[in-house]
């Protein structure tokens, strides 16, 4: 499988047995907007391909459970840290929930893990990769001059010259960053440096460290904008330490914006992904995610969420339609699969994810179902539609052609249809009513 790495900017080949996969977790200040669930399904619609394909997937992600975000939240609405963490770490493991996303086989809150962080600090340390001034420790850049900006193709001098670095006196150079803050504001923990608190770049730097031990896994992954400065200083620490690559493969997905513009608190238009989901099937996010390459920038409007809408009505109608076929038509189901249209899948996960191919592939299938359906050629039917059924559910999409009849669906079917032609409406009119809720008519 082909796979776009952003440090090497080409496609990288992963054929393994075992794929050791991190991916940033959010920040539990606040619910998660829709953006961050691109990268969350992306992630998903992968680790259920890889799967499907037999390779195991070891998937590790942390949950940011200490920022100087909740120690403000906190402040603001006048409540415990722990009480904003944990309202919305159950907020985001909903979310989770309600879009089916195959779970990490590790999610680590940081809060966790705050004395193992310690050790791999004093380790920079030692390795005089980091330094501590007065309690305050920097990540010392100067060191990897050579290596540091390579990520995100930054050069160290136009970094410095930009305006995104802050000047502080207590750095020996404005980019190094710190992997542990000296403070008392919010809660904090004991450390060789004193008390504060650690560095959020270091947090990933030190789970993958620690997981996978010392190894380099096989994809990093998060939206563009981690890139630079979380994933570079990410790549930093781990070089530092042991000498070798934190990710082989970089995946990095585009940005998401909504009716043209890119979400952001201040322009008041983020959308919450529990609203989202209130609002819209977790398959609606789904199929507009699908619809673009990953790495492309994605415009969330309405009329993407009606042509998701109407793929999903689509199977829908076809679904019935294919049950009242079956009711009214003697004949073995089979369990075989169109091997061309298993293969073509394939083919196109494979090339980097091209999931577009794959939903014009199912468009395809879905006209020869109808098609077949409509000759009535059974046996052909149903390699195409359980062809489609293994694609959506591979996808991590939950409609499909349902081609279970029990045998009370087909009495009650066949009664309503003796009713109508004894123009019994009324009592045809009750039947009619349970075979809708049923996904019949
Ligand atoms: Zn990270």
């Amino acid at each position: 499988m082909k796979l776009f790495d952003t440090l090497t900017q080409e496609q990288k080949n992963i054929n393994k047995e075992v794929i050791n996969i991190y991916s940033c977790g959010p920040t539990i200040y606040d619910y998660i907007h829709i953006g961050n669930a691109r990268p969350i399904i992306l992630m998903d619609t992968l680790i259920r391909f890889l799967e499907s394909q037999d390779i195991r997937v070891n998937f590790l992600q942390n949950i940011t459970d200490i920022d100087d975000k909740i120690i403000e939240k906190a402040i603001q609405e006048n409540k415990t840290e722990k009480e904003i963490t944990d309202k919305y770490l159950s907020a985001f493991l909903q979310n989770l929930k309600d879009l089916k996303i195959r779970m990490p086989d590790k999610l680590i809150p940081i809060s966790e893990k705050i004395s193992e962080m310690n050790l791999f600090i004093d380790d920079l340390v030692k390795l005089e990769a980091a330094y501590n001034v007065d309690g305050d420790v920097y990540f010392d850049i100067q060191k990897f001059s050579n290596e540091y900006g390579k990520l995100s193709n930054k050069k160290i001098n136009d970094l410095i010259s930009g305006n995104r670095v802050e000047i502080e006196d207590k750095k020996n150079n404005p980019l190094d960053f710190s992997v542990w803050k000296k403070t008392e504001k919010g809660i904090t923990f004991d450390s060789n440096f004193g008390k504060g608190r650690p560095g959020w770049h270091t947090e990933c730097a030190l789970l993958i460290d620690e997981y996978f031990k010392g190894e380099t896994i096989d994809i990093h992954s998060g939206g563009i904008d981690l890139q630079f400065p979380h994933h570079e200083n990410e790549r930093i620490q781990f070089i530092a330490k042991h000498g070798n690559e934190i990710s082989n493969i970089w995946v990095h997905n585009g940005h998401l914006t909504i009716d043209g513009e890119k979400m952001s608190k201040s322009l008041g238009n983020t959308m919450t992904l529990t609203n989202f989901l209130a609002n819209y099937n977790s398959d609606v996010l789904r199929w507009i995610f699908l619809t673009t390459y990953y790495k492309q920038p994605l415009n969330i409007k309405d009329d993407l969420i009606e042509q998701a809408n109407k793929f999903i009505q689509k199977i829908n109608n076809l679904s019935k339609k294919i049950k009242q076929l079956l009711i009214e038509n003697k004949f073995n189901q089979s369990s075989q699969f169109d091997e061309e249209i298993i293969k073509e899948f394939k083919i196109h996960m494979e090339n980097d994810l091209n999931t577009s191919r794959v939903l014009t592939l199912l468009e395809d299938t879905l006209k020869d179902i109808n098609k077949l359906s409509a000759l009535k050629k059974f046996d052909d039917l149903f390699l195409k539609i359980n062809s489609l059924n293994y694609i959506l559910e591979t996808l991590g999409l939950s409609i499909n052609i349902n081609t279970f009849i029990s045998e009370e669906d087909q009495n009650l079917f066949l009664s309503w249809k003796k009713l109508v032609s004894e123009k019994d409406f009324e009592k045809a009119d009750e039947v009619r009513k349970i075979l809708i809720s049923k996904g019949i008519l």
